[in-house]
This record gives C-alpha cells, structure tokens and sequence, in this order.
C-alpha cells in the first residue's frame, strides 16, 4: 500500500506529528504502531508519567486543538521554581518576576495521549496498530505481513528506534551510569504552584506540583540516581521503599514540604546523552528516536514536539515540484531543529557535568554562581523566559 506519509511509533511525539500533518491538509498520512493504553483514573488516581510542559509546547498543541480538549483539574500551572546547589546556592525564578502567569505546565503523559487520540480519530487518520520489521527505500514490512511504501516515513518510535536502525542511521549514546526514579507522593505542606530542585551529590532531585486529592498534597518526584543504587531501590518492598525515601527525602529537601510520603509505584528509565543525523533517504526522526538529552531540565518530549512542529512546517510548506520525502525538504527540517537541539544537550549535559565536580574551588564557583544569579533581576529575567519558551 503506497502512502505519502507514514508516521512510525504512536507515542506522544508521533500522534502530535500525524495530527499535525492531517490538521495542515496533507491527505495521505498513516499513523502504524500500537495505541497507548489508557488507564482507568479517577480524582485521586494520577498517570505515573508527568510532563513539564513548555510554553512553546503548550502553543503547539493548543494550535493543534488538543490543550483544551485536556481535564483542567489534572493541570497544574508551575509559578515559580526554587532550585538549590550542594551547598549554599540558590535560585527563585517566580514567573511574575518577567510579567508572566507561568513558567510550565505540569501535565501527565496519559492525558496528553488521552487527547490526541480522540482529534486523531476525528480526523478519520489511518493507524494501523502493527510494528515496523523490515525497511528499504521507503517500502517497509511489518510484524503483521503488511507491505507498505510511502515518500516519507517519520521515525517516531522511540529511543529503541528500529526503523532508525533498519535506515542504516546512526545513534550515538553515551549512557550516564544513573536511572531517572519517578513516583508521586503525599506532602505535609503545599507546594503552592511551585517546582523545586535539589542538585545533590547523589543526583539531581525534581519535584513537580500536582493537583492535591482527598490523601492531602501531591507532587511527582524525579530523582537521577546511580543504576546501582536506584537499581536497589525499586527492588525493595514498598514498605522499605516508603520508608528510606521518606527519610531520605527529608534530608535532601531539608523538610521544605514536610513529611513526604511514597503514594504511588516506583519507575525507574535508564538516563543516557544521544543524537542522530535526524534525516535519511525518505527518512525523518523525531522525538527521542532522534536525540535523548538528561532530563534535568525536563525538556525530552518538549524538543521532541518541536521536531514535530518543524518538520510538519518544512512537508507542508514546501515547493509543489518537491515531494515529502526529497532531500531538500529534510535537510530543511534538520536545519530548524539544530540549534535547539544542540543548546539543550550543550546546557542539561553541561549543568550534570558541572554539579558531579568535586575538586575544590568548583563545589563553591557553583554555589556562588547560582546565588549571583539569583541578585541580578535582569539575568533572572532571561533565564525566567527560556524557561518558559524553550524547545
Ligand atoms: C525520568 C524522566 C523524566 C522526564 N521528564 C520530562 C519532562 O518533564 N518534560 C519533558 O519534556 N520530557 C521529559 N522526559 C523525556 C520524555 O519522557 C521523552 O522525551 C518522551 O517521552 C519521548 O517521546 P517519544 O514519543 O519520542 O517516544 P516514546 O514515548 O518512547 O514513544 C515511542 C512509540 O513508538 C512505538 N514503537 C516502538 N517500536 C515500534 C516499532 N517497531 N514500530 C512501530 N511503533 C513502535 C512505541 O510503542 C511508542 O508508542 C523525561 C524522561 C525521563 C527518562
């Protein structure tokens, strides 16, 4: 079956390319790759996966006419952000502060996958539920006998990327020994619309603000950890597990939201630096097929819609003599996205690499950078609205 365009792997960053391409009139799109299970939740039951949704993010997929189409109550709007170093650094980024209302959305992945179905399917989009296993050319072969060819297929199917592979395209990893552990959990104080960030010596922990629920205040935690030590961490009973993070969390926050207590499962994700030449031959990555960058700042899905945003741009607005899939087209696409690709590796991996130094006089450089940061309005000003533009 011949298509213009087919968008390979169903996650948050394919559903957003189809509907972007289907939106902008571009008739032949096919989604193929399995549907993201929803989960049955109610007023006090949260997706396991939060986003921090940009504000670049947020214009993306309210021109796409999902953002509103999402259950307000399940959002929460981030106002400020306090983020601590290892010793006595520390920066308040309050949004006002840069005549703003926000700095980021916090949003939980099922409910954006929640919402992209429902337009996809009133878009009457094509997705065949089958996984790609063989490519040349732009004619692929799937798990399921189907035989399909298309001008251009859009890698967006993951870090694992196997079309990325079976195009011959190259992925350069490096991993960081450490594993992003994610869970929600009760706090004895409100988090009043604030995100914190402790830069610790055993990793960098994030707390993002939840809606509160009849079990009192929620937050969801990020906490990079070595493999080794998160590895024994999630094997523990969830007794011993509640427990050691309640205790270990008091420490590393210094009790600024109280009592945090364990409410949900914990989730580990490997967390490792990676990049690709993002075009091929009929071959277009997007997401984290195309790049993985620390998720310190929280930015992985926003870079990864804005491939799609841009890539959408460069099929849609191309010359009519082009096809999706010419070389011209691509090399436009990668050319958008080099610059805020390269400056979020450049600064996620840059803050990881600065905050793991032990040898005097950095440990105190840093502290004081943040601090001095943290007494210049204007600087805080720029850093307040990249926060809230980027990707
Ligand atoms: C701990 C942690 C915290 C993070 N926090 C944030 C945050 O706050 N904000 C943010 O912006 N980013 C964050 N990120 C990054 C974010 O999780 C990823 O960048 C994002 O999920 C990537 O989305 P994707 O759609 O590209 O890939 P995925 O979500 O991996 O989707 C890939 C899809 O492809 C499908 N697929 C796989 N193989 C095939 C195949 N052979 N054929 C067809 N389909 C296939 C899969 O079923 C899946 O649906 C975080 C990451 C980590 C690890």
């Amino acid at each position: 079956m011949k298509h213009d365009i087919i968008v390979c792997g169903a996650g948050i960053v394919g559903m957003a390319t189809a509907l972007g391409l289907a939106r902008a009139g571009v008739k032949d799109v096919m989604l193929l790759g399995p549907a993201p299970k929803s989960l049955p939740l109610d007023r006090n039951t949260f997706h396991p996966r939060v986003y921090a949704i940009s504000g670049a993010s947020e214009k993306f997929l309210s021109g796409l006419g999902v953002w509103p189409l999402m259950n307000t109550e399940r959002i929460t709007r981030v106002e400020a952000m306090e983020i601590k170093g290892d010793a006595f650094g520390a920066l308040y980024l309050r949004a006002w502060q840069a005549a703003q209302s926000s700095l980021t959305w916090i949003v939980e992945s099922g409910e954006i996958e929640r919402v992209l179905q429902q337009a996809l399917k009133v878009y009457g989009l094509e997705w065949v539920e089958d996984t790609i296993e063989a490519f040349d050319n732009g004619r692929g072969h799937t798990a399921e006998g189907r035989d399909l060819e298309a001008n251009l297929w859009v890698a967006a199917d993951g870090a694992r990327s196997t079309l990325r592979e079976l195009a011959g395209l190259k992925y350069d990893e490096s991993s960081y020994d450490a594993v992003g552990v994610v869970g929600h959990l009760t706090t004895e104080f409100a988090h009043q619309a604030s995100a914190f960030q402790w830069f610790r010596p055993e990793g960098v922990l994030g707390i993002l603000p939840m809606p509160d629920t009849d079990d009192g205040h929620q937050v969801s935690m990020v906490w990079s950890l070595k493999t080794a030590y998160a590895d024994t961490l999630i094997a523990m009973s969830p007794e011993r597990q509640r427990e050691g993070l309640s205790e270990s969390l008091g420490k590393a926050t210094r009790g600024r939201l109280g009592r945090m207590t364990l409410r949900s499962q914990l989730h580990g994700f490997p967390l490792t630096l990676a990049s690709s030449p993002m075009i091929g031959d009929k071959v277009a990555l997007v997401g984290d097929a195309a790049h993985r960058v620390h998720p310190l700042a929280g930015q992985g899905l926003n870079l990864g819609l804005g491939d799609a945003q841009e890539l959408v741009k460069a099929v849609t607005q191309r010359e009519p003599f082009l096809s999706a899939g010419d070389l011209t087209v691509l090399r436009r696409y990668r050319r958008s996205r080099a610059q805020a690709i390269l400056e979020m590796r450049i600064v996620t991996d840059g803050l990881k690499r600065l905050f793991d130094q032990t040898v005097p006089p950095l440990p105190w450089l840093r502290n004081a950078g943040m601090s001095l940061v943290d007494r210049v309005p204007v600087i805080k000003r720029l850093l307040i609205e990249a926060a809230s533009r980027s990707a």
